[in-house]
């Protein structure tokens, strides 16, 4: 932690207010609402989050004097999982960055709430990349899965936030904001000493329930249209499982060490309400108890923990300069301002607490970057699952590795704000696009790129798979079909295995982009390969790669290589069945 600033800020205590009964569709509170102080000189206003609703009248608070306890250029505010990638992205994108958490450890729903295991999708971004080699390399996940260990989790994304250079202030919850117009100036925030105002340039609001946002007065959807109730809460637990074997019946997920992660409970309620969180957290309770007794009667099983709080799957979503919808899901909608990318079916769980879920394929779409300003606040971005979306598009955007890409975005954005003076509203999106790739995201297929467009392009292969019903097609032309859901595999034999692309004519081009299967951990990554062009009827290598771990890597040429044949030569697949799995090969123009 920094020294403690020593300014004060004038500012009143919350009173509670009935601003964001929950059923309303589109919230805000209200302009003007607040309290007029005086902070370093300028006439600010003073907002606080709504407060629990009340119903025993009101208590009116005399106001008090807040110390500024810190101040950075960029202020980050949940230190869960969108939280811990902004804060990292934005310091190492060299801005003076704090992360303000209200647990006294990071991680968010992946820790606290109790959610070991991230989901697939396309578009794992960079962070997400990073903290799975790094659970690996400590003990905290076994090789191939996706489940984790969340005390190692913990310690990893504590050591990536502090060694990109980022400060954290834990038990700290921010309940208000100090503004200026359209200005935030400071958060405030409660800590066990009292309360106090962390100043900063640009916010990123990434509390998962948008409470930044909210006190700002930005507005928010909340719940599904028909009746405003969101997606029920579940209190997630771990089993201990004596022998091998499943625990069935239950939504459950094997971990290492014999224990089964359950997500079994469902609890209907407004987290948002303070009175409605807790009935939940005696609900989640009472269901795992109930369950664990019918369980044990089947299986060798026993209770090992339950999450540190109940996990609470949807609240507002905060209304942006672009709301995602069901339709932009289901279809794969591509965006210009694309900042991420997701292919998580649509998962909506009962929104009742009844059983049932609607699950249903989604084609891999865009998460556009507007989704992530809000509409009324000018120096604020947010990120993780309170996102401008609606009710069905973020049942689908709101798992961790997405949440991650979207706290990556955001916090590279909001670095480039402070760097060039300019509101998250103003940014250059080019220039965005090309940190955010550079830090290893996976922005997809971009069609304005790629070369393969042109009609006389073809592949060839050594050897292809023999197609069976789980892989009807495999043949190298599902590598150019601008397609990230199909692949061309290889034949089993021993490698050599190669892919010719044949652009029909001698072109230029400044990047190969390769997309190699990341399912399963990252397991079936093509590791030691060449990329080739030919020449007089030989073939020249122009990039050569050993140890490969990335499943999408991009390779530069500068300058421009011109070609018409162009070869992947693979010497080592993977080391379980030599099968070479590859999404997309992208041979890109150069900008004009
Ligand atoms: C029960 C359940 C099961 C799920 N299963 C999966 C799964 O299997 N795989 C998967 O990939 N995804 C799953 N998800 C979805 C995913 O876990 C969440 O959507 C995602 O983690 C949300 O990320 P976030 O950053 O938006 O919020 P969080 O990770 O919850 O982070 C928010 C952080 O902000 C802090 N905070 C909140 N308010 C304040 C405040 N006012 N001041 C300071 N700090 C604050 C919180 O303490 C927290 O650390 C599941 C979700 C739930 C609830």
């Amino acid at each position: 932690m920094g020294a403690i600033v020593p300014q004060r800020c004038e500012v009143g205590h919350p009173v509670p207010s009935l601003v964001g009964c929950p059923l309303m569709r589109s919230k805000s509170t209200p302009r003007g609402m607040g309290q007029m102080v005086e902070l370093l000189g300028l006439l600010a206003v003073v907002k606080f989050l709504s407060g629990p609703r009340p119903d025993l009248g009101r208590a009116v608070v005399p106001s008090a004097s807040l110390p500024v306890i810190a101040e950075a250029d960029v202020v980050v505010i949940g230190g869960g999982t969108a939280g811990v990638a902004a804060a990292v992205s934005a310091a190492r994108n060299g801005a003076k960055t704090i992360l303000i958490e209200r647990n006294g450890f990071l991680g968010g729903t992946m820790t606290a709430g109790g959610v070991h295991i991230f989901m697939f999708t396309v578009g794992f971004p960079g962070f997400y990349r990073e903290v799975m080699d790094e659970l690996l390399r400590r003990g905290g996940r076994l090789p191939g899965s996706r489940a984790f260990d969340p005390e190692v989790m913990k310690d990893v994304l504590y050591d990536l936030v502090t060694s990109a250079g980022a400060r954290v202030l834990l038990l700290s919850t921010a309940t208000g904001v100090v503004m200026e117009g359209r200005r935030i100036l400071g958060v405030v925030v409660e800590t066990p000493a009292g309360a106090g105002v962390v100043k900063g340039r640009i916010f990123v609001d990434c509390t998962g329930d948008g409470d930044v946002a909210a006190a700002a007065g930005a507005p928010f959807l909340l719940g599904r249209w028909q009746d405003g109730l969101p997606q029920p809460m579940t209190l997630m637990y771990v089993l201990k499982r004596a022998g091998r074997g499943r625990v069935e019946g239950v939504l459950s997920f094997p971990m290492p060490g014999g224990r089964v992660l359950i997500n079994a409970t469902r609890v209907r309620g407004e987290a948002t309400d303070v009175r409605q969180l807790t009935e939940a957290e005696i609900e989640g309770r009472r269901q795992v108890v109930a369950q664990v007794r019918r369980l044990k009667r089947r299986f060798p099983v026993r209770l090992l923990s339950t999450a540190p709080h109940i996990g609470v799957r949807e609240t507002r979503q905060i209304l942006g300069l672009y709301i995602l919808t069901e339709e932009d899901v289901a279809l794969g909608r591509r965006f210009r301002d694309k900042i991420a990318r997701c292919s998580y079916p649509i998962d909506e769980h009962n929104p009742t607490g009844l059983p049932g879920t609607r699950l249903e394929r989604v084609k891999p779409y865009d998460i556009p970057y507007r989704c992530l300003i809000p509409r009324g606040v000018d120096n604020l971005l947010v990120a993780g699952r309170c996102i401008s979306a609606t009710h069905i598009a973020m049942s689908s955007l709101r798992i961790m590795p997405t949440c991650m890409a979207l706290g990556q975005a955001a916090g590279t954005a909001a670095a480039i704000c402070v760097k060039k003076g300019c509101l998250p509203n103003n940014l250059d999106i080019s220039e965005l696009q090309r940190l955010l790739v550079e830090q290893g995201c996976d922005l997809g297929i971009d069609p304005h790129n790629v070369l393969l467009y042109l009609k006389s392009a073809r592949a060839f292969s050594d050897s292809n798979y023999p197609p069976d019903e789980a892989h009807p097609d495999t043949g190298p032309h599902l590598a150019i079909d601008c397609d990230e859901r199909t692949r061309w595999l290889s034949g089993r034999g021993p490698e050599p295995h190669w892919l010719i692309v044949d652009l029909g004519r001698p072109v230029a081009f400044d990047r190969i982009i390769l997309r190699f299967e990341e399912r399963y951990g990252g397991v079936y990554i093509v590791s030691d390969y060449k990329l080739q062009v030919e020449r007089n009827g030989r073939w020249e290598t122009i990039a050569s790669v050993k140890g490969n771990r990335r499943p999408v890597v991009v390779h530069k040429f500068s300058p421009p290589v011109r070609a018409r044949r162009v070869r992947l030569y693979v010497t080592k697949a993977n080391p379980r069945d030599h099968i070479v799995r590859l999404r997309e090969i992208e041979i890109c123009a150069p900008a004009d």
